[in-house]
């Protein structure tokens, strides 16, 4: 018998722009009283929705239910850019790019993740959320067509398709003449996050029991598993924790996990000149050549802006703080689209990213029947999605080869004593921004 009580729950602020262009939802259902189940999923995100999904085809007669502390949605699943990517995309690097070994393994395990949710999206009518259209890399700067290069050469290398792009090609699809070079890769998909995760929830609602606005506030493990909420608890053999950086606050993975938010600004719909001003096509999601630079994407008449990294141990983030960054979202839009004047902005939010010093997830067994997938660095639509499957698979006994490969990865490092971290991560944070100089 083990204890864990939750030093935090979620609480994300702001209203993320995804979630805001969607009708209201339903009202949620939730957890009161006691129940039972087979299988207990804690956190409704991306991963937590595929060991769900996983699970209802494994085992498709026992009962699943899935906990969330808040609406399906409100979290980081529905706070991202939704570019879920196939090939290596790695964030501390120069380039994006890892070893070859490496890399073959990653674009693998990444499409059967993207496989699963393009059937899931299928299933439950998720087209328009989930769109194989591809990203768009963008240089600002010569020293970023360089690295684009480079990640071209690395991509030749690794035997996966790509197209460089000039300026006046950018212009063309992007209609800002911002951008100096480029390179377009076909595999992302380009979500609608907030759109599909929902969906996603409704879809598997048929098989799968869902409470939300019910935040675990503590865990009890042993034979029959219990986690309690402030108004009822549920007792179940199995659980599979699936709340990414909240791991810690259960006591798991304790300073091990890296707690930084990121941010993102909507523009209010365009106006036809407005978009017409604009040029270009009327969606697409561009990726900054420098991974601290600025993402944009277009989603007909709307446009997205999303960059700035922020350590935040304590997992939350503020109005001020995002106010504050609002503004810096307004000076890359404004240098991008300098025809529309004032930004128009409508929607601000943050969201929490969890990511490991070196790179690795949160996954596998760490208690008796005890299960996670988490810390995906990131980039967690299609690696909180593989993990969240495999977790399935693991728990399940299944003998999937990828649960073999996922068990070899590395575990989350230490991260380094207190006040190394209070006082470097801000630090490195801040110059690696600087250095992103115009990408942001
Ligand atoms: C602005 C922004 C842009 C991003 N862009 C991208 C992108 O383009 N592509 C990409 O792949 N990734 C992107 N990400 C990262 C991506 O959103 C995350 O990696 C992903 O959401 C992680 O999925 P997850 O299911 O592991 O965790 P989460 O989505 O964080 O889900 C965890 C869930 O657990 C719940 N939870 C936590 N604690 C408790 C508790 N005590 N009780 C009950 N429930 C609990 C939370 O409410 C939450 O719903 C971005 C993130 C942000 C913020």
């Amino acid at each position: 018998m083990s204890d864990h009580e939750a030093v935090r729950t979620p609480a994300d602020t702001s209203m993320p722009g995804w979630y805001g262009i969607l009708p209201p939802p339903k009202a949620p259902e939730v957890l009161r009283g006691r129940h039972k189940a087979d299988w207990l999923i804690v956190g409704a995100g991306f991963a937590g929705l595929a060991a769900a999904r996983r699970l209802a085809q494994l085992v498709p007669n026992e009962r699943i239910v899935v906990v969330d502390a808040q609406r399906v949605g409100w979290g980081a699943a529905g706070r991202n850019s939704g570019f879920m990517i196939d090939l290596p995309h790695e964030l501390g690097g120069e380039h994006y790019g890892g070893s070859q070994d490496h890399d073959h393994k990653r674009i693998r395990m990444n499409r059967t993740a993207i496989e699963f949710s393009a059937s899931a999206a299928d299933e439950y009518g998720l087209r328009k959320f989930f769109v194989r259209a591809g990203k768009y890399h963008g240089a600002a700067t010569d020293h970023g067509v360089a690295v684009l290069r480079e990640f071209e050469k690395h991509l030749t290398g690794l035997g996966e398709p790509f197209e460089p792009l000039d300026a006046l090609q950018l212009k063309e699809i992007t209609g800002t003449n911002f951008f100096v070079g480029g390179t377009f890769t076909p595999g992302t998909v380009m979500a609608q996050p907030a759109g599909f995760i929902r969906g996603l929830a409704e879809g598997l609602s048929r098989r799968v029991q869902l409470f939300e606005n019910s935040p675990v506030t503590s865990l009890q493990t042993g034979k029959l598993h219990t986690a309690k909420t402030a108004e009822g608890e549920i007792t179940a053999p199995r659980l599979i924790l699936t709340v990414n950086g909240h791991l810690e606050s259960f006591g798991y993975f304790k300073n091990r996990l890296l707690h930084v938010f990121t941010y993102a600004s909507m523009t209010r719909p365009l106006s036809k000149s407005e978009q017409t001003a604009v040029g270009g096509e009327p969606h697409w999601g561009l990726i900054p050549a420098d991974p601290m630079g600025s993402t944009i994407r277009r989603i007909g008449d709307r446009i997205v802006v999303r960059n700035t990294f922020t350590y935040n141990p304590h997992m939350s983030t503020s109005e001020k703080q995002i106010r504050r960054i609002g503004a810096v979202h307004d000076r890359s839009f404004q240098a991008r689209f300098p025809m529309l004047g004032q930004a128009p902005m409508e929607f601000r939010w943050g969201g929490h990213l969890c990511l490991s010093l070196n790179s690795a997830p949160a996954f596998g067994e760490i208690e008796d029947r005890v299960f996670v997938a988490g810390c995906c660095n990131g980039l967690g639509t299609v690696q909180g999605t593989l993990y969240g499957m495999l977790a399935a698979d693991l728990a399940v006994g299944n003998n999937e080869p990828m649960v073999a490969d996922a068990l070899k990865e590395p575990s989350p490092i230490q991260l380094y004593p207190e006040p190394l971290m209070s006082i470097g991560a801000p630090m490195k944070l801040w110059a690696m921004q600087k250095r992103a100089g115009r990408e942001l």
